[in-house]
């Protein structure tokens, strides 16, 4: 076994380099199971959308483009797209080579090719699911929701008193409830702790935090001092787009909200990475270069990919297909960034393109970044880490959004 796959076996993370350009292929749950003292993330639960398997998995790219080419034929021409169309084709067009040349990388590293099957794969089987999942969403909703308590069941008997919450009698550890909307839950131990909310159990790793709300609530979150903010901020807007499917999953919001998003006052004064997941339509990227990130304040931004693959290595869609790319664009910027931070306090300037491979989680799930993205990070270390929009919780880092515990039902878990 090479050191590569040793090291991959370990951290989840293989790095390619080519052309000067950085591959990596993730493996989320071997990242995700990081955060995890007590309990595992099932890689079946993790991958549990089945993708239909291409016999020819490393079909050469020449077979590729001819039918790509067939494809357009049959497609509208260019002359029938708008303007924001075209410039998306010219865009699409100039990112085609360089993830063409990734995809060919990630197909060659033979050992990782052999591995791929084996990690969607559950060692162990999964419990029976329960049918009902919670509705964080519409319960936030009802005019209850203030009302609502999750409670904390803490292993440690001897539990300091500053935890908020209030506390419930003796059950061999320490029971301490809490308001669930609304209100910053932190779990501030070393261990996973289990928590239950409506007979439903949800699983918070060691010193992660969520505050569950809405958008108007989010300014709760800026801290009274930018020297308590946070040095990397990864945002997942719930961008409007015209997909069913995703309007069955989760609420969208106008574009323009998110230019009120507080991430200047949210971010260190030592300095902070935003990282922000971005759908493929032009128009989203013209107001997010024009005007989200300058009333954000992210500057020196770079654009990576996230390039999605099955289990048998082949990309999840055509990569010439207009509006179902087997990718999307993740831009990286830097917020208070002075000139000398990365001397004072050493971090690798993030200055060129990558792309990340991975194969897909659940519907709009994405793969995680922290671990991948550290060495980037400005100010002091170890970094505080903050995602907005977020659907799980992550060891050492808060999590904001109107379904933060979504992934951290126990239904997902299994105990170590
Ligand atoms: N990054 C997440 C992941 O990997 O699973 C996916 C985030 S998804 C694109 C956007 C999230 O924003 C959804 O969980 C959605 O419910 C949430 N959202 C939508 N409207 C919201 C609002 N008004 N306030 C807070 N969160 C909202």
């Amino acid at each position: 076994m090479s050191d590569e796959v040793r090291s991959f076996l370990d951290t989840g993370i293989y790095r390619l380099v080519r052309d000067g350009s950085k591959v990596v292929f993730l493996d989320p749950v071997r990242i995700i199971n990081h955060s995890y003292t007590r309990f595992w993330v099932s890689p079946s639960a993790y991958y549990s959308r089945s993708f239909e398997t291409t016999t020819a998995a490393l079909k050469t790219d020449a077979v590729e483009d001819s039918r790509i080419l067939k494809k357009r034929k049959r497609t509208r021409a260019p002359r029938d797209l708008n303007e924001s169309e075209r410039a998306a084709v010219k865009r699409h067009q100039e990112a085609r080579t360089f993830l063409l040349n990734a995809h060919k990388a990630f197909l060659e590293a033979a050992e990782l090719q052999a591995l791929l099957p084996e990690l969607v794969k559950s060692e162990v089987s999964l419990p029976t699911r329960r049918a009902s999942e919670q509705k964080f969403i519409q319960l936030g909703s009802l005019w209850q929701a203030p009302l609502y308590e999750i409670s904390l069941c803490f292993r440690n008997k001897n539990l300091s008193d500053d935890t908020g919450g209030y506390r419930l009698g003796d059950h061999g550890g320490t029971i301490i409830v809490h308001q669930l909307y609304n209100n910053l839950i932190c779990n501030e131990t070393n261990e996973d702790v289990e928590a239950e909310f409506q007979s439903n159990r949800y699983i918070l790793p060691s010193r992660s935090c969520f505050h569950m709300s809405d958008l108007q609530q989010v300014r709760n979150l800026v801290p009274a001092h930018s020297k308590d903010g946070f040095n990397f901020i990864v945002i997942d807007p719930p961008w409007e787009n015209g997909s069913a499917c995703q309007k069955a999953v989760y609420p969208t919001l106008p574009n323009r909200y998110f230019l009120y998003l507080p991430v200047k006052e949210l971010a260190h004064e030592g300095g902070a990475l935003v990282a922000l997941w971005m759908t493929n339509r032009e128009k989203l990227r013209i107001f997010v270069e024009n005007e989200l990130f300058p009333a954000w304040g992210v500057t020196k931004f770079v654009l990576s990919y996230w390039l999605k693959v099955k289990p048998d290595g082949s990309l999840i869609g055509e990569l010439d297909l207009f509006h179902h790319r087997p990718y999307e664009c993740l831009l990286l910027g830097y917020i208070n960034l002075q000139n000398d931070d990365s001397r004072a306090m050493p971090f690798e300037y993030l200055g060129i393109n990558q792309v990340i491979v991975s194969i897909p989680g659940d519907y709009s799930r994405k793969p995680p970044l922290g671990q991948l993205l550290k060495d980037h990070i400005p100010g002091p270390k170890p970094a505080k880490c903050i995602e907005l929009f977020a659907r799980e919780l992550g060891a050492g880092w808060t999590s904001w959004g109107n379904e933060p515990l979504h992934f951290q039902d126990s239904k997902y878990f299994v105990e170590r």
